[in-house]
């Protein structure tokens, strides 16, 4: 521990009082290693794409003056693949320092939850790869900001993707809970080792950080957890290694 003591003077500056702090060392240092390993991390994931676009480029200019190159339209999309992948790191990165400085902004409407469930992930549903099932009360109404529980839907679906490379289901199921919507996605992944749950909504925290073959800042848990935390809602997780994971947020219903 890490122990800080502050004097308490009365008015004549004596020192009457002394109020001691302890802070635990290996929290702090926990979230110091977080934060080089998150340094580190984010630049490479820029550097990938950029140096990808910077390829497509060159190759561009070297066919610039042959339009019919069948290698035009290729490269065009390599780039504009190469620079979203870019946008979305650099739309985490400002959504996790508003976040963190309490600036997320939410802004609440009557929504029905099923419903923005059914039409969120289009990219994973026509890829025919995954399967979404959808299933549990359908005519759930909640008081929330539809893109942003959009955003935590989509994350969690997509880390199910990433994380459970050879299992090709993911189960959303939609259930009242007293007088909470429950949303989870459940899917037959790697699971997580039990001793990693505690830290996995926390800011930059990756369960395997240094030696991870999936990309990510790990940055997609902490914004989700702020956005339901702003809805008043709760989030969290369920594991079990080799068998899968269910990632949950609840809502209050409308
Ligand atoms: P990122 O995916 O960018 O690392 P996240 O905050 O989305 O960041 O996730 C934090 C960590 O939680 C990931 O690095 C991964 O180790 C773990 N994780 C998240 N979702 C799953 C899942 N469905 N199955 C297994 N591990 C997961």
């Amino acid at each position: 521990h890490l122990i800080r003591l502050t004097p308490i003077k009365n008015d004549t500056g004596e020192v009457q009082l002394w109020i001691g702090t302890a802070t635990d060392i290996q929290e702090l240092k926990l979230l110091q290693q977080q934060k080089d390993d998150f340094i580190s991390i984010a630049s490479h994931e820029l550097k990938t794409p950029i140096t990808s676009l910077k390829a497509s480029l060159q190759l561009l200019n070297r066919i610039k003056d042959n339009p019919t190159n069948i290698m035009l339209p290729k490269l065009i999309v390599q780039a504009n693949k190469s620079l979203d992948k870019v946008s979305v790191l650099m739309d985490d990165l400002l959504n996790a320092s508003i976040a963190n400085e309490g600036q997320l902004h939410i802004n609440k409407k009557r929504i029905n939850l099923s419903e923005l469930i059914e039409e969120c992930c289009p990219h994973v549903r026509t890829e025919g790869i995954y399967t979404i099932i959808t299933e549990g009360d359908t005519d759930v109404e909640v008081y929330a900001d539809a893109a942003r529980i959009d955003q935590v839907v989509i994350n969690f679906v997509n880390n199910a993707i990433k994380y459970s490379a050879d299992s090709k289901e993911i189960r959303i199921f939609i259930e009242k809970v007293n007088d909470m919507a429950k949303v989870s996605i459940i899917d037959k992944g790697p699971g997580i080792p039990p001793d990693k749950l505690l830290h996995l909504f926390d800011r930059f925290y990756r369960v395997d950080s240094s030696g991870s073959q999936y990309s990510g800042l790990g940055l997609g848990l902490y914004i989700s957890a702020e956005i339901i935390k702003k809805h008043n809602g709760q989030i969290g997780v369920n594991s079990e290694l080799g068998k899968g994971s269910t990632f949950w947020f609840t809502l209050p219903i409308a």
